[in-house]
């Protein structure tokens, strides 16, 4: 049986983003992903996902060496923000200034920033991919896995960095509370003709908020997030590129210029997620394994990150081998993590509801919501939310 510090079920974005950061704090670690990684060149086609990483989060990727290893190419600073809603008088902007950076972020696919991290740990730890774990024993001081290629393995942590259907989670019998949206997120790449550079832009309507993020700004090219009923997304998946075109037009509400759809489109179901524990003796819950919110503001990596951070904080190798030490640390992260991502998927979902239906009532509460978001320090807080 092989011997790690630390076992990471998962290799995805903060799967693979963990295994730097621990094996960086000198901990041996095993990384295990269940589907093969893909590798990409600058040519190659674009992922549909993905991700707005928040200047703070990006400092933590400089720190660890994986910003470095990232396709440039393919990655799109922001320094500003637009949001309006198309049924009323309300907007507001962010820039820069509150997040006393350069930029609010970055946009990058998501298979660039895991090809980013894996490429950083080259060498660094174990790893294996096209396997999972078989079986897990997480009693006493050590935890013993059995892989699907035969191997086994101890170690004194496991974590599930699985996203949301999570074996481990199961396993370890954590159980969670799911709340569906009634909605899909679709996504796919547009050109638009005339939109502001360096701009993240998002317009509420009636059924759900388009988020429009900028990829390549010379290229002109936008990935969008149409957060809309499910029966619709699918209507808006299927329709003719002209139909949807022009129904994406329509959302944005604000003229420009041509729209032209780039790529295919893909929808994915939207649900809240809460696991009722983030640990169970020795295995910890990080990423969409421990937590599922709306896409609306675009803070799913950027929560997991969050937890990745506060994890190594309070781990690291003596401290693992106690098991009074370990708990102690590991309820100081679930204490602090849980508390965080409610607040976060909370007002993800005040938003949602507030934003998504017609009802007349809403109507003065989304002009006075976007009111008082456009004044201090709410503005501040909320653009500062991406970086925790
Ligand atoms: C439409 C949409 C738009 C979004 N936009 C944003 C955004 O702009 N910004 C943002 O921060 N977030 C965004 N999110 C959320 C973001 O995609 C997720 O939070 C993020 O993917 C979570 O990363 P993860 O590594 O925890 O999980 P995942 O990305 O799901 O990765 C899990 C990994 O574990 C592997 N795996 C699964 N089971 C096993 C197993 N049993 N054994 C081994 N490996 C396993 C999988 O193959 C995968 O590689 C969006 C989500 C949606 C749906």
């Amino acid at each position: 049986m092989k011997r790690v510090d630390i076992i990471i079920s998962g290799g995805g974005m903060i799967g693979s983003i963990a295994a730097v950061a621990a094996s960086q704090q000198g901990l041996s670690v095993l990384l295990i992903e269940a589907q093969s990684t893909s590798t990409i060149k600058q040519d190659s086609p674009r992922d549909l996902r993905v991700s707005a990483i928040s200047a703070d989060n990006i400092n933590y990727l400089k720190e660890l060496g994986i910003f470095a290893h990232l396709l440039q190419d393919r990655v799109q600073p922001y320094s500003k923000m637009q949001v309006w809603d198309n049924r009323g008088d309300g907007e507001i902007a962010f820039e820069t200034d509150y997040a006393q950076q350069d930029y609010l972020g970055y946009l990058m696919e998501n298979n660039n920033l895991v090809q980013a991290a894996w490429n950083t740990l080259n060498g660094h730890c174990q790893s294996v991919q096209q396997t999972q774990i078989k079986t897990i024993e997480n009693e006493g001081a050590q935890i013993r896995v059995e892989l699907s290629n035969g191997d086994k393995y101890k170690s004194r942590l496991l974590i599930a960095a699985e996203g949301r259907n999570s074996f481990v989670r199961a396993f370890a019998k954590i159980k969670t509370k799911e709340t569906p949206y009634y909605q899909k997120g679709l996504v796919a790449y547009i050109k638009i003709e005339n939109a502001p550079t360096q701009t993240a832009l998002q317009a509420f309507n009636t059924g759900g908020p388009i988020g429009i993020l900028p990829i390549n700004n010379t290229e002109k090219i936008y990935s969008i997030v149409w957060s809309l009923p499910e029966k619709q997304a699918d209507e808006w998946l299927q329709c003719e590129q002209q139909t949807f075109e022009q129904g994406v037009t329509k959302a944005i509400g604000k003229d420009f210029g041509q729209i032209t759809l780039l790529s295919k489109r893909a929808a994915f179901p939207l649900t809240q997620l809460y696991a009722q524990d983030y640990f169970k003796n020795r295995i910890v819950l990080c990423g969409d394994s421990a937590h599922g919110v709306h896409p609306l503001a675009g803070q799913g990596v950027n929560l997991g990150i969050g937890d990745i951070q506060l994890l190594l904080k309070v781990i690291d190798a003596s401290v693992l081998k106690d098991d009074d030490l370990l708990h102690q640390a590991l309820r100081k992260y679930q204490r602090r993590r849980i508390w965080k991502v409610k607040e976060t998927s909370e007002m993800m979902s005040i938003l949602h509801h507030l934003f998504k239906d017609d009802e007349h009532i809403k109507k003065p509460l989304r002009n006075i919501g976007l009111k008082v978001v456009n004044a201090l320090p709410f503005k501040k807080w909320l653009a500062n939310q991406a970086g925790s």
